[in-house]
C-alpha cells in the first residue's frame, strides 16, 4: 500500500517537473471560442496563469498591463489587426518574452512571415496537446 502510494507519487512529481508552470502567465490571444477553450483545457493541468485576448487591441492591451505575461500564443488571423502586426509591435517593446505564433494554414510561407515578424516559433492547427507543450516548455 504504502509502496503504491509512494509510486503514484513518484509519478505526479514527474509529470509536475515537466510540466508544472505554476506562478506564470501565458498570453493567449485567439478569436475561435473552441480554440481558446481548447487551449485552456490543455493549460489547466500546468497551473499557469492565462490571460486572454480575442482581438489585437485586447492582446496589445494585455500585454502593456501590470501583469506581463512569461510567452504569448499568437493567433495570425485576428479580427481587427493581423496577428503579425501585433507580434511586430510585441517585440518592439519587448522583445525578451517568447510569442509562440499559431495558424490554421500550414503553408510554408507562414512560418517565414511569422518567424520574420519576430516569432520565435510557429505551430499549425490543429495542435496535438504534447506538441503544444513540449513547445510552449521550451521558452516558458
Ligand atoms: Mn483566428
Amino acid at each position: 500500500m504504502l509502496y503504491k502510494d509512494n509510486k503514484r507519487a513518484e509519478q505526479e512529481n514527474q509529470e509536475d517537473q515537466s510540466c508544472n508552470w505554476n506562478g506564470k502567465n501565458i498570453l493567449l490571444v485567439e478569436d475561435d471560442p473552441v480554440s481558446m477553450e481548447y487551449f485552456k483545457e490543455v493549460l489547466a493541468p500546468t497551473r499557469v496563469g492565462i490571460l486572454v485576448a480575442e482581438n489585437g487591441e485586447q492582446a496589445l492591451k494585455q500585454f502593456g498591463g501590470d501583469v506581463s505575461p512569461d510567452l504569448v500564443l499568437m493567433d495570425i488571423q485576428l479580427p481587427d489587426i493581423s496577428g503579425l502586426e501585433v507580434t511586430r509591435e510585441m517585440k518592439r517593446v519587448k522583445p525578451q518574452i517568447p510569442i509562440i505564433a499559431q495558424t490554421a494554414h500550414a503553408m510554408t510561407e507562414d512560418r517565414e512571415k511569422c518567424i520574420r515578424a519576430g516569432a520565435d516559433e510557429y505551430i499549425s492547427k490543429p495542435i496535438a496537446i504534447d506538441d503544444l507543450l513540449v513547445i510552449i516548455n521550451r521558452f516558458i
